[in-house]
């Protein structure tokens, strides 16, 4: 499926970094479950809320901050230089596939980018450690340079809008694309989990590998259950088998 492949695009969700050392969702006392999130409508009304939830951010800051990208990672990224891969859609605010080599318009982050701050008035970037010396060293929630609007990290909260460009931008991938990888997500939080069910139905083939079974499953042409980063060295491996033999 993937040597036909000219427009794949591949999803990718939590499980694709757990073996860069962060944690998924799901797994029992990692840091997502133990630091609840605070709702947006809450960081918006609320110093307190504000004060609260850049603590907890930071304590997740920490782990994002030392990963790096994985085997698998590094897969799609050479998946996409070989002219398999269209856009890479992704659940993760890690920034791991920008930082494996993808090109930074082929990736769509549907639930934002936790490397960074945005002003939510005027949407200027702000560097997380001017964010950090704010509330550590001066006391004080982060306020926009700029307009003095309120800095939130650039992720996308519970109860917070989907970004609207890269809502168009993935739906618009999605349409294009004649195969679509969903890896590593339990595909159950949505809008994102929307997008394989609308590849399917605009008939490219669904493929999905997780660890272990997703709502989907029963839609997908293919699925795998195993550890991504096996999965897809062993595609890798079975690719170049493919062209040798091609060109032998
Ligand atoms: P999820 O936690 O709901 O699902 C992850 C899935 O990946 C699980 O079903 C798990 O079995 C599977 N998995 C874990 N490691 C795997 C591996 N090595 N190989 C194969 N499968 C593996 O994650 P989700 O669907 O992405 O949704 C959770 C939400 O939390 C998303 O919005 C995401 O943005 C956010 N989140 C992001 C990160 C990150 O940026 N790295 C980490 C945790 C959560």
């Amino acid at each position: 499926m993937v040597q036909r492949a000219r427009r794949a695009v591949v999803f990718t969700g939590a499980g694709m970094s757990t073996e860069c050392g962060i944690p998924d969702f799901r797994s029992p006392g990692g840091f997502w479950t133990r630091y609840k999130p605070i709702e947006f409508s809450a960081f918006m009304s609320s110093e307190e809320a504000r004060r609260e939830a850049w603590k907890r951010f930071f304590a997740i800051h920490e782990n994002l901050s030392a990963a790096r990208p994985g085997a698998g990672h590094r897969v799609i990224s050479e998946l996409m230089r070989r002219g398999h891969v269209s856009h890479v859609i992704t659940q993760n605010i890690d920034g791991l596939h920008a930082a494996s080599g993808v090109p930074p318009d082929r990736i769509i982050e549907l639930h934002g980018n936790g490397t960074y701050a945005a002003c939510l008035a005027c949407g200027m970037r702000h560097e997380l450690s001017w964010a950090r010396d704010e509330l550590e060293l001066r006391g004080r929630t982060p306020a926009c340079v700029g307009c003095g609007g309120i800095v939130k990290s650039a992720t996308i909260s519970f109860g917070q809008a989907m970004p609207e460009q890269e809502m168009a931008d993935a739906r618009a991938a999605t349409l294009n694309a004649d195969l679509f990888l969903a890896l590593g997500s339990s595909l159950q939080v949505f809008p994102a989990a929307g997008f394989p069910v609308m590849a399917k139905q605009n008939r490219a083939q669904l493929v999905i590998v997780n660890r272990e079974a997703t709502g989907l499953d029963g839609l997908a042409d293919l699925v795998v259950h195993a550890e991504l980063g096996d999965v897809l060295l062993a595609l890798l491996a079975r690719l170049a088998l493919t062209s040798a033999n091609h060109s032998g």
